[in-house]
């Protein structure tokens, strides 16, 4: 497999009028309601869970900030 898979429908208005866009791998432009947008891989889901798994993101050292007594 080595073409993208067109997404079906606009997300925003559902018609299947979909063209890919100059500018991004990633973008989609809707004939009908002229909206561009990217499709985005997110993550996996855990098996059994119903949300994706969160990517790891830095969080601030704890007591950086926090002022204590
Ligand atoms: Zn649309």
């Amino acid at each position: 497999m080595s073409e993208r898979a067109a997404p079906a429908y606009c997300p925003y208005c559902g018609d299947e009028d979909l063209r890919p866009e100059e500018g991004g791998h990633r973008r989609w432009s809707c004939r009908s309601c002229r909206r561009v947008f990217e499709v985005a891989f997110v993550g996996l889901l855990a098996f059994g869970a119903t949300e994706p798994v969160p990517t790891p993101v830095p969080v601030p050292t704890p007591g950086a900030t926090a002022q204590q007594d």
